[in-house]
């Protein structure tokens, strides 16, 4: 995966801290609407003002996640729209201004949440929008007298006034409701991220052996359930040691790299692939018989044997032993399964190397419908 180091413990504080942060707007907005609706008191603009600083210290730290993103590649926009923040910074100072000739000391918040805006979102197109409209109703409201309803008991205000002051609310609950949704997707990213670190092996990208202990296990059930045939091939690559010693360490890794992707440009996408152990792998092979997987195998062999592995400047030449095994009744666990394509494998090795051998079936053999593979 392409995602850098991450800690993801901090990412872990940080969006437990958003998530309560997010609660406590969210409760803020409803008792303003409530004490909007029912109260005869002006407590309106109390209210929005904490909601405002709720939300600029919410956006304060849901910075620290973007930040932790942008070093990840999770999300590969650059925050640093330069047309994007010239319109923030012109939005701000537009209210700013607003804010001195009108005396209403909303728009100072008001003005300050572009500029958070601009920090926190990687939509400028959709936030830019929000801002902007709300800012309008309450520009608008203001000029044509309609924001008196901030001065009224709530049962006078005008409808116009309720109107505007419901896109108000609209707005504020958009922009909460798109900064959840991107710390959704954060929670995702770190979900599949963590999947992907658990499953997968760094070196090769092929399957880790913890992940094919529980792939075998589920193929090994569903081939005995349904009668289809299942094999399984482990494979090592030959003298390794030696090729460690001759041509280094990383030439010996740059050979396991370039071996996972020969294997899995080789094979079909319902094979599993897998790195086995330190220098051997495993591809289970469902619905194929003992034959088809011999001729894989074989072809794979010779693919390795005619392939030069030359990453590291330097072509070297490495050979793989191959052992073949087909499920049978024999098997009663996944372990006697590979047990029998480990012994396989060790008669290749013994057999000279740079070949596929078969296990040979035990009895009774398992009665399999026939598929044609
Ligand atoms: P054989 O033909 O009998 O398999 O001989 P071999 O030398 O391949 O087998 P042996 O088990 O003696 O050595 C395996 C070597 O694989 C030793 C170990 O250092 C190397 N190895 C294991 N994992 C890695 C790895 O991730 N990178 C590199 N470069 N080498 C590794
Ligand atoms: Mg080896
Ligand atoms: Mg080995």
């Amino acid at each position: 995966m392409s995602y850098k180091e991450i800690n993801c413990s901090t990412v872990n504080r940080h969006l437990k801290i958003n998530r309560f942060l997010s609660v406590a707007i969210a409760v803020n907005l409803l008792i303003y609407s409530g004490l909007f609706i029912f109260s005869r008191v002006a407590v309106f603009s109390t209210t929005i003002i904490a909601g405002w600083i709720i939300l600029l210290v919410y956006a304060v730290f849901s910075e620290f996640i973007l930040n932790i993103v942008n070093n990840s590649s999770l999300n590969s926009q650059k925050a640093s729209n330069s047309m994007f923040n010239l319109n923030i910074i012109l939005t701000s100072l537009f209210l700013l201004l607003i804010t001195f000739i009108s005396g209403n000391k909303e728009y100072l918040f008001l003005s300050l949440i572009p500029i958070f805006q601009a920090i926190l979102e990687k939509k400028p197109h959709f936030s830019g929008i929000i801002i902007g409209s709300t800012a309008a109703c309450i520009v608008a409201a203001d000029l044509t007298g309609w924001f008196n309803f901030y001065y009224l008991p709530a049962n006078l205000a005008p409808v116009t006034s309720k109107l505007l002051a419901f896109l108000t609310v609209f707005g504020v609950l958009s922009n909460l409701g798109y900064v959840l949704a991107k710390t959704i997707t954060l929670t995702q990213g770190k979900a599949d991220y963590l999947h992907s670190i658990a499953t997968t092996d760094a070196l090769t990208g092929l399957l880790n052996r913890r992940e094919f202990n529980l792939r075998i296990s589920g193929e090994f059930s569903r081939a005995k359930r349904h009668k289809s045939p299942l094999s399984l091939a482990l494979f090592d690559i030959d003298f390794f040691k030696k090729i460690n010693d001759t041509h280094g360490h990383n030439a010996g890794d740059a050979i396991l790299r370039e071996l996972g992707k020969l294997i899995s440009s080789n094979t079909r996408t319902c094979d599993i692939a897998a790195r086995y152990g330190g220098e051997e792998f495993a591809l289970i092979l469902p619905e194929t018989s003992q034959s088809k997987a011999y001729e894989l195998m074989d072809r794979l062999r010779h693919l390795v044997e005619t392939q030069l592995f030359n990453k590291t400047g330097r072509p070297i030449k490495a050979t793989v032993s191959v052992g073949v095994a087909q499920l049978d009744l024999t098997d009663t666990s996944p372990l006697d399964f590979c047990e029998r394509a480990d012994k396989a494998l060790y008669k290749a090795k013994e057999g000279g190397r740079n070949r596929v051998e078969k296990a040979p079936f035990g009895v009774p053999r398992i009665k399999i419908r026939s598929t044609g593979s």
